[in-house]
């Protein structure tokens, strides 16, 4: 399998975790959005109820779309990385709280700046600090997948901050290598879910394993 070959069919995946809406609708169709309980085929089911998020600059509204997997007949809501699972904030406004933890700011600075309650911050930090070794883990083959083998990064000095980093790293390797204009906490949202959904390689991934894992095979990704 030839390094851009791996590439383009990584940059599917991570756009059918619905980073891009024009790209969700016409891979729906033709059956190539994959289920992420049993990886079969999603259909189309109509749509989920309309909702609002929270950004940084106001209100946005989103009507997601609802899927369907036909072989073990359950339904998914297919929701935009710009929005985070079960949050009413958007990915740009967590992930701004959780850049200013690592940095060293204390909830309650970043409650003020952002204009959210500090209990509403403090418990995007918790369930973020709770997840924080799993979503690292989970992200680092993206970017050896991606970029080929890196440097080992150095602590960044919490479990929040080398997650936060390790994001970053994954984000950074997506925009550069596949050509997404997602911003870096929209894939962190498509690739881990952020504070909600148990951190896993996303549906499809598992057979890029051999390649991810393989040096010889990472460094002929660096390389093409
Ligand atoms: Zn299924």
């Amino acid at each position: 399998m030839s390094g851009s070959g791996v590439c383009m069919r990584l940059r599917a995946f991570v756009l059918a975790m619905t980073v891009d809406a024009d790209v969700v609708e016409p891979d729906l169709a033709v059956g190539r959005l994959r289920c992420p309980g049993c990886e079969g085929p999603l259909a189309r089911w109509g749509f989920a109820r309309r909702r609002a998020v929270r950004m940084l600059d106001g209100m946005r509204s989103v009507r997601p779309r609802r899927a369907r997997c036909h072989a073990c007949e359950t339904t998914h809501v297919l929701l935009p990385a710009f929005s985070v699972p079960r949050r009413r904030d958007g990915a740009e406004v967590i992930g701004e709280a959780l850049l200013s933890k690592a940095l060293g700011d204390g909830h309650r600075k970043i409650a003020a700046r952002l204009g959210r309650p500090p209990g509403t911050v403090r418990g995007w930090l918790r369930t973020f600090t709770r997840r924080a070794d799993a979503v690292a883990a989970s992200v680092r083959p993206w970017a050896h997948a991606i970029e080929g083998a890196s440097r080992p990064r150095p602590p960044a000095g919490s479990p929040l901050a080398d997650a936060v980093d390790a994001l970053g790293t994954a984000a950074m390797a997506c925009r550069l290598h596949l050509r997404t204009q997602a911003s870096p906490w929209e894939l962190a949202v498509a690739l881990t879910g952020l504070l909600y959904g148990r951190p896993r390689d996303p549906p499809g991934f598992s057979r890029f394993a051999p390649v991810v894992r393989v040096p010889s095979r990472t460094t002929s990704l660096q390389n093409s």
